[in-house]
């Protein structure tokens, strides 16, 4: 059977290149290799689904960093504004409740999977479940469909949509790099992002389940001092997790691979230099002279983390600040200040929750999403080397470029 378009992938940019190209009037086939639809969608922001957020498209763009300006001819079709108005469409109403990140009402991914879904069924959309694509057919200059593990199926036109490489046991396994590379696609290098991370430090399982507030994370080397980030962070058994971590990771994993250990500087006193410490410290014991150095350290931080820093800096927690040896009262409040931590792990795409890195940029129209090297094949969604930090921005992405690369694909195909 011969249709407009085959769409490989059921995440948000393949739902969404299908409904679009649908809607323009093309058949379509969309072709998933997992028995569901949309696994990776189901599970987005813990199953609340953070589906984009309010900033304009120029600070949007800027968060992806370098290559963010490819995105500009999307978003300018396909904004915040144009996806909530696009559930909206479909009967499912959203919100911001911090007036930044963007949810359904129901706080249910499965709101926007089941809308997704009943359009795609009112469209006349054939979903195919447990059909892999293993490669792309063409005649050399263009696509003339896709073959699956058991089957052959024609199109004029074909949207790569599988994704990236993290959480593997939701679908995306980085076919669409083999798929990419086979028709002559360059691929960057692959990094696990949007992750916790290891470190060398031992201490950090005793502060296990701590939240700090607003810590202050920077790269501890000369080559990379600009890289630094900021927000939450959690301790764990092995290391450090929550938002902070997750965004900084995407900057760390890359590193990681080139030098075994990254080394960053913490600042657990929501930005606080030394004079400030100090000044903070002499002003507490001023109204409260007998204060143990625990007693003083429990003002800015939870009291396990307190003891693991008085332990590092050789001063006893019982002792007031006074009483300790100078040298390890001046360590203790460089400690706080800026913390050494040491990055030597983490646990690969299993737990990642994007991927840095993916289908080069040059090898893409911008303004259609189409191959530069293949007529008829077009890219959307994590599949590419684009990935943004935590709070919506992946999400939109995907929806974009899914709705520009099934816009395009159907003009192509009705001629
Ligand atoms: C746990 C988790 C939570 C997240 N939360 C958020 C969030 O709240 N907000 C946000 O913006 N981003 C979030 N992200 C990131 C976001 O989910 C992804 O960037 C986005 O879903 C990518 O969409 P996609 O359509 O490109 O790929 P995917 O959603 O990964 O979809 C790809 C689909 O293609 C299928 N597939 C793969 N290979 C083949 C093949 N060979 N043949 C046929 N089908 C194939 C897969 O099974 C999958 O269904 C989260 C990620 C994770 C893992």
């Amino acid at each position: 059977m011969q249709y407009d378009l085959i769409v490989a992938g059921s995440g948000a940019a393949g739902m969404m290149a299908a409904i679009t190209a649908a809607r323009s009037g093309a058949s379509v086939l969309l072709l998933e290799k997992l028995p569901k639809i949309a696994s990776k969608l189901k599970a987005t922001g813990g199953g609340r689904c953070n589906l984009t957020n309010t900033l304009e498209n120029e600070t949007f763009m800027a968060r992806f960093g370098r290559d963010g300006k490819f995105m500009m001819s999307a978003l300018e079709r396909f904004d915040h504004r144009a996806l909530i108005a696009f559930f909206k469409e479909l009967g499912v109403e959203s919100h911001a409740p911090d007036g930044y990140r963007v949810f359904p009402l129901t706080h249910s991914s499965s709101t926007i999977i089941d809308a997704m879904a009943r359009e795609m069924e009112r469209l006349g959309i054939e979903v195919k479940c447990g059909q892999k694509v293993v490669s792309l057919e063409h005649n050399g200059s263009a696509v003339t469909g896709v073959k699956t593990e058991g089957a052959h199926y024609h199109a004029k036109c074909v949207v790569i949509a599988t994704g990236g490489k993290g959480y593997p046991m939701l679908g995306a396994e980085g076919d669409g790099y083999v798929l990419a590379e086979a028709t002559g696609h360059r691929v960057t290098p692959l990094y696990p992002a949007m992750m916790p991370l290891k470190t060398k430090e031992k201490w950090v399982a005793n502060c296990r389940a701590d939240t700090i507030a607003k810590v202050e994370l920077r790269v501890d080397m000369k080559k990379y001092k600009n890289l630094h980030a900021k927000g939450d962070l959690i301790f764990t058994k092995e290391g450090i997790r929550g938002p902070v971590v997750l965004d900084f990771s995407r900057e760390i994993t890359p590193l990681l691979a080139k030098y075994d250990e990254v080394p960053l500087l913490a600042n657990f006193t929501k930005g606080m230099n030394e004079e400030q410490v100090r000044g903070h410290f002499k002003e507490y014991v001023r109204q409260n002279p007998a204060a143990t150095t625990l007693e003083l350290l429990a003002t800015l931080l939870p009291e396990s983390l307190s003891l693991e820093l008085c332990e590092l800096a050789g001063c006893d927690p019982k002792l007031t600040l006074a009483k300790q040896a100078g040298s390890n009262r001046d360590r203790l409040i460089k400690l706080l200040v800026w913390t050494p931590l040491t990055v030597n792990g983490h646990d690969g795409f299993k737990m990642a929750m994007i991927t840095r890195g993916g289908v080069h940029l040059k090898e893409i129209d911008p303004y259609t999403m189409q191959s530069r090297k293949l007529e008829g094949l077009y890219f959307c969604g994590e599949v590419m080397n684009l990935d943004g930090p935590c709070g919506g921005y992946n999400l939109q992405w995907s929806f974009a470029s899914g709705y520009v690369a099934g816009v395009s694909a159907a003009a192509v195909s009705s001629f």
